[in-house]
């Protein structure tokens, strides 16, 4: 029985035969016509000027904060419920991490208490070099309130959209919010380049200094000058060939994802206590994961039980993000919360939505979750709620 995981790379004969145009072509190398059209169709999907191809999500968040200022004595604030990347590319460029809670129904950053991070922080005299919002299991971030926020403040917004390939906010694209946002193109993220990232943005000498930094700040001259530290973050041409492919197919993609929320929505309707997470508001979303949160003292079983139940079925899920500001890592970092983000983590689960899932793989996780709700309290391990 082969294992099905969360979000497994969906790659077809379209991908195989773009790699292989891109390495008959001669440009294999972080730079060639495959690079340049991957960021075109990137900057037209997400409705931006530009289009920076990056070899991750992560690269692309560090070097937008770079351009943003984020140095050491800077603030740059951060939702508490995200994924490491977010938080660990601030610790890269010096500046310090505060961590802001999330809203208890999206996981998206609480704009109020940004406000209040942000105001609490100008108080103290504090440097604030960036906020950066997520737009978590690909749900866009509250950004008609976040930006408002942002632009008061005169603080600037990078838009980490590494999970929201496809979704939309209000009609807008997600990647065309803030000054400047990020993708990723990991394995498991909607669409794979197997490992990359991109930096939008509508600023030509942003997406210039952006590209600059990342191909190691070679000024241009012949001979090789450089007047600052620069990155090698740039992408490979053969897998921005992957890229194209990938793009190519993303609206049947996201609409393979979405198909998956609702037989998600279909199983577990009427279950008591136990909700879709995100699922009252994702007309837009690109339904990257499809999570559920349990309330278990309604439900009497708790999440680590169907995790069990369908592990037991070789079915991988996962707890929403543990909050930064639990992980041991960032202890003593500076966190604006109220439990919201804490209550997710112990009630999430994170179950299969990658859009390669087969029918006989679909019936596989459904069957084993009905069968765990059909199963008497004692089975699923009542006992330990
Ligand atoms: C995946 C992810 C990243 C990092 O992207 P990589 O391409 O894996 O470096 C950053 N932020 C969030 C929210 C992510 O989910």
């Amino acid at each position: 029985m082969g294992k099905i995981y969360l979000s497994a790379p969906d790659i077809g004969a379209r991908e195989e035969e773009m790699c292989i145009a891109a390495l008959r072509s001669g440009w294999v190398a972080p730079m060639g016509p495959m690079v340049d059209a991957f960021e075109t169709a990137l900057a037209q999907t997400c409705g931006r000027q530009y289009a920076v191809a990056l070899s991750s999500g992560t690269a692309a968040l560090h070097l937008g904060l770079l351009e943003l200022g984020a140095v050491p004595g800077k603030y740059v604030v951060v939702p508490t419920m995200t994924f490491a990347a977010t938080a660990n590319a601030v610790v890269y460029t010096g500046a310090t991490p505060v961590f802001v809670d999330c809203d208890p129904l999206t996981g998206n950053m609480s704009p109020d208490l940004l406000d209040e991070a942000l105001h609490q922080l100008r108080r103290e005299g504090s440097d604030i070099a960036a906020v950066i919002a997520v737009d978590l299991l690909g749900h866009c971030a509250d950004y008609e309130a976040i930006e408002e926020i942002c632009l008061n403040a005169g603080v600037p917004l990078l838009s980490d959209a590494a999970e929201a390939l496809g979704s939309g906010r209000v009609g807008r694209p997600a990647g065309s919010f803030g000054d400047a946002a990020v993708l990723s193109f990991n394995g498991n993220k909607v669409i794979s380049t197997s490992g990359g990232g991109a930096l939008l943005t509508d600023d030509q000498r942003f997406a210039e200094r952006i590209r600059y930094l990342g191909s190691q700040a070679r000024q241009p001259v012949s001979h090789y000058q450089h007047t600052e530290i620069g990155y090698n973050y740039r992408l490979s041409n053969v897998l921005a060939a992957l890229g194209l492919a990938q793009l190519e197919r993303l609206t049947s993609m996201v609409a393979r994802r979405r198909q998956l929320r609702a037989q998600y929505r279909e199983t577990f309707s009427g279950t008591e206590g136990v909700q879709l997470f995100q699922g009252h508001c994702d007309v837009e979303d690109n339904c990257w994961l499809t999570a559920i949160v349990v309330d278990s003292v309604e439900a009497r079983w708790k999440p680590n039980e169907l995790e069990t139940a369908l592990a037991a079925q070789n079915v991988e899920t996962r707890p929403l993000w543990k909050p930064m500001h639990q992980q041991p890592v960032f202890a003593g970092i500076r966190a604006f919360v109220r439990g919201d983000a804490d209550r997710l983590f112990a009630s999430g689960l994170a179950l299969p939505s990658g859009s390669a899932l087969t029918p006989a793989e679909v019936a596989r996780v459904h069957d084993t979750i009905r069968e765990f709700l059909a199963a008497p309290l004692r089975e699923k391990g009542a006992s330990r709620v």
